[in-house]
């Protein structure tokens, strides 16, 4: 409960920013709504799909961050979303998040969870963590960490302990596409969401295939596994909207859900790069922009050009380019995550009937002990491999 009364608080405080976001939607100009702070390319992982930490570009400093957060949130900016990387490796998170707080700002952060215990004091300031949670050990540990899984779990844990409002991440590969139960199994008895994410090219280029190995036919009866777990009750975190465009027609399942050109990047929300760029989204890094410590970050953001790139499935994003459109499913949907469920809570589950019951995975771990039984893996086809 108390989580649900500070994420209240935090939406009362941001009566005003609102306002201004509606005045300037009214009249037609740019304003840095949701802002993602990509604050570092470090990571103390090296997950197979994944080469930011290759990247290594340079990191703005402690000051440059500051004024950044300053431009903005003078400027109207009321959300904040910490990415890496890891945004932990940083040894300064804490002061950034200090200051996100002071100005008012909603602040959530993606993290694989492993340094979650260490930095426990600043976690509690956050109004939502996101920890990656891929599948079963066999599956989340091969593809990311060894020993990540049963860390991912226990940080997620400790924060739930905390009454810390908290979601999971899962990357569909072909490999993890079958494990969404395992997921929403462990969601469940954490009492937290699970939202999902088709595999982008390991730098995160729009141009380049997303979910790579998986068929459309695959993408189809995953959104539509999905869609049926969240009528069941199980804590699905994606839209039923977002879910139903991800599902196509025909079978036909949909890799890019709008267009670069035609997304509100750019206008609404904006992404700041390790070394200070100004871009629409984390994977238009290769688009034209300018960079905030030279010219500053509001400017930059100004004069920051639609991205022309092929488009994206991203769940943040799309989710939000639906809510920007005016779709009302999308709204409650999200205002459930975000005031962890007072608003639309989750039915119970029904019980899964005993002939569906597997043996539980090994995994060493209590929360998979304590479950004895799990539902079945999806359907087999639905990781149709090419
Ligand atoms: S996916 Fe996340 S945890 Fe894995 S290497 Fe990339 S930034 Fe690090
Ligand atoms: S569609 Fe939007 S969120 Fe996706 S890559 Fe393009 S600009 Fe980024």
């Amino acid at each position: 409960m108390s989580s649900v009364l500070a994420s209240i608080g935090s939406f009362g405080r941001q009566a005003l920013p609102a306002a201004r976001f509606a005045w300037a939607r009214a009249t037609g100009r740019k304003h840095p709504l949701m802002v993602t702070l990509s604050v570092t390319d470090r990571c103390n992982f090296r997950c197979e799909y994944c080469k930011l930490p290759d990247m290594d570009r340079d990191e703005m400093s402690t000051a440059d961050w500051l004024r950044a957060i300053d431009e903005l949130a003078d400027a109207g900016m009321m959300r904040v979303s910490l990415m890496g990387g890891e945004p932990l490796v940083r040894k300064d998170i804490g002061v950034l998040i200090d200051h996100l707080r002071a100005r008012g700002i909603n602040i959530a952060m993606n993290t694989n969870g492993w340094l979650v215990p260490r930095k426990i004091d600043e976690m509690m300031k956050l109004d939502l963590v996101c920890v990656t949670l891929d599948g079963p050990p066999e599956v989340h540990d091969k593809q990311r960490h060894r020993g990540s899984q049963a860390r991912a779990l226990s940080a997620i844990e400790l924060l739930r302990s905390r009454g810390k409002n908290v979601v999971t991440m899962t990357v569909l590969t072909a490999r993890g596409i079958k494990t969404v139960d395992y997921v929403l199994e462990r969601a469940r008895e954490l009492g937290v969401r699970s939202f999902f994410q088709l595999v982008h090219d390991s730098e995160g280029d729009p141009d380049k295939e997303i979910g790579a190995g998986i068929t459309e036919g695959g993408i189809t009866e995953i959104a539509q596994h999905l869609l049926r777990r969240k009528d069941e009750g199980w804590p699905v975190g994606p839209s039923r909207t977002y879910l139903r465009a991800l599902a196509g027609e025909g079978g036909q399942g949909v890799r890019r859900l709008h267009s670069c050109g035609d997304c509100y990047a750019s206008r609404y929300y904006l992404s700041i790069t390790p070394t200070g760029d100004v871009i629409a989204c984390p994977l238009t890094f290769r688009e034209k922009s300018h960079n905030g410590r030279e010219i500053g970050f509001l400017r930059a953001f100004e004069q920051l050009p639609q991205p022309q790139a092929s488009g994206c499935a991203c769940y943040p994003t799309q989710e939000l380019n639906y809510m920007l459109g005016g779709q009302s499913e999308v709204i409650f949907n999200a205002l459930g995550t975000a005031l962890g469920d007072l608003i639309t809570p989750a039915p119970r589950p029904p019980a899964p009937p005993d002939s569906a019951f597997d043996e539980a995975p090994e995994t060493g771990h209590g929360f998979a002990e304590k479950s004895q039984r799990r539902l079945p893996l999806v359907n087999s086809r639905a990781a149709e491999i090419r």
